[in-house]
């Protein structure tokens, strides 16, 4: 028998969802994961994971699952704008994993999913949430279930909707429109000297974007790249700026013999987590509804993962004080901005740096040149390290010298 009130009930069941009902039913809460979609589903992504991701999904006991269903990759390759090139392998983390997996979302989200069931969770799919209301010893969940009207009652409720603006702003989770990125993506096979990187290119993609090829296997990749969407707009369209950069001739070798698996779909990305609201009247925030993708890569599967385990163990002190108050979730955003806020401050100023293709050359350069500057740099990009790294002197000077 279902429990009258749940302790949580975690709306989206993508990776920040699922490690949320994962973790809190680990914590012996009694837990409801509700996703709209049937599973397994697809999400339009790159499927890239770092090594902060799989450090969180062997917590889980699920990283064999992630690799067997996925591919694994051992460092990556830069391609600046004006034919500097860079090539590093995964750096050295006394914490995580020296290799990256790429593993097709349709696969990923279910093994999290099934994980979070195995601990406890009880899953509802095509149950799709419209309204919430929250009262002074919980919180009623209105959902469409198989399109019937559902209510389910709770303590406290996990908001796990990744880029779902309308519901968020619905819901008065979010009082401002995020300046829209958008991403395109499409598999391909037959893919020639693909190697084991991933690989970033920033030549024939509007600045500040960049294109990705993620391989998901010896001779297959997800290509894709990512665009603040007015840029998209001034580029014709998502597709066609997709169509030039796999017809760049840097990409000539690569795609002649390639075949495009599937559906071009795209889909929009927030990176706003500085000014981001990431909670509400017993409601918290994880993941990309917390603005939680890093806006120098685009990668947040990691920070999903993360604040799914971070709101179960702030959840704890909640239930153990009964006390649901807003005054009490405002530890909650402290918790989350000490973890990430100067990190992603950080990294929305290495994006501008970017942004400028001759200084964007001079540090690829430079990172082919120095072992020291590469590996922080690609720490940085692998979120193993704090971008403020890069502020230095002696890095500084290396940059703004080129010695
Ligand atoms: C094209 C593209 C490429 C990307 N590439 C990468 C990459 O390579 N690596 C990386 O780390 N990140 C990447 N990202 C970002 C990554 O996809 C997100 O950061 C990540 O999916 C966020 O996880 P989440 O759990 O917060 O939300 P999501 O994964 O978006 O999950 C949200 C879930 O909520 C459900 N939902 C929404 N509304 C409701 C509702 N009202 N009721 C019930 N259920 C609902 C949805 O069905 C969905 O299952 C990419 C993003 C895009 C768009």
């Amino acid at each position: 028998m279902p429990p009258a009130v749940y302790d949580v009930v975690v709306i989206g069941a993508g990776p920040g969802g699922s490690s949320a009902a994962y973790y809190n039913a680990r914590l012996g809460k009694q837990v409801l994961l509700l996703d709209k979609a049937t599973f397994p589903r697809d999400k339009t992504c790159g499927d890239g994971l770092t090594p902060r991701a799989l450090h969180i999904l062997d917590d889980m006991g699920v990283l064999a699952q992630a690799e067997d269903a996925g591919f694994r990759v051992n460092g990556i390759s830069v391609f600046a704008r004006h034919g500097a090139t860079m090539q590093a392998g995964v750096p050295h983390h006394p914490e995580f994993h020296d290799y990256l997996l790429v593993v097709p979302r349709l696969r990923l989200d279910d093994i999290l999913r099934r994980r979070a069931i195995e601990q406890g969770a009880q899953f509802e799919g095509n149950a799709k949430v419209t309204r919430l209301t929250a009262d002074e010893i919980g919180v009623d969940i209105h959902a469409e279930v198989n399109g019937q009207p559902v209510t389910y009652r709770a303590k406290v409720v996990v908001a796990a909707v990744g880029a779902n603006i309308g519901f968020l702003r619905e819901m008065g989770l979010l009082h401002y429109a995020p300046r829209p990125i958008v991403a395109v993506r499409a598999y391909y096979e037959g893919l020639q000297d693909l190697g084991d990187h991933i690989q970033a290119h920033f030549e024939e993609v509007p600045m500040p974007g960049y294109g990705w090829i993620f391989p998901t296997g010896p001779a297959s990749a997800n290509i894709g790249l990512g665009l603040w969407r007015d840029q998209a707009n001034a580029a014709g369209s998502l597709r066609a700026a997709l169509a030039r950069f796999v017809a760049s001739p840097r990409l000539h070798n690569l795609m002649q013999a390639a075949t495009q698996v599937g559906a071009i779909k795209s889909y929009p990305l927030r990176i706003d987590f500085t000014t981001s609201p990431t909670f509400g009247n017993r409601v918290l925030l994880v993941g990309e509804s917390a603005g939680l993708v890093s806006p120098l890569t685009g990668e947040g599967i990691d920070f999903a993962l993360e604040t799914g385990k971070l709101a179960a163990e702030f959840l704890q002190y909640c239930f153990a004080a009964d006390d649901f108050s807003q005054r009490a979730f405002s530890g909650y955003d402290r918790m989350l901005r000490a973890n990430f806020q100067s990190m992603f401050r950080f990294l929305g100023y290495l994006r501008k740096v970017y942004v400028n293709p001759l200084l964007m050359d001079r540090i690829i350069k430079l990172c082919e040149r120095a072992p020291d500057v590469r590996q922080m740099f690609v720490s940085i990009l692998m979120s193993q390290q704090h971008p403020a790294a890069l502020l230095q002197p002696r890095i500084l000077r290396k940059v703004l010298l080129g010695v």
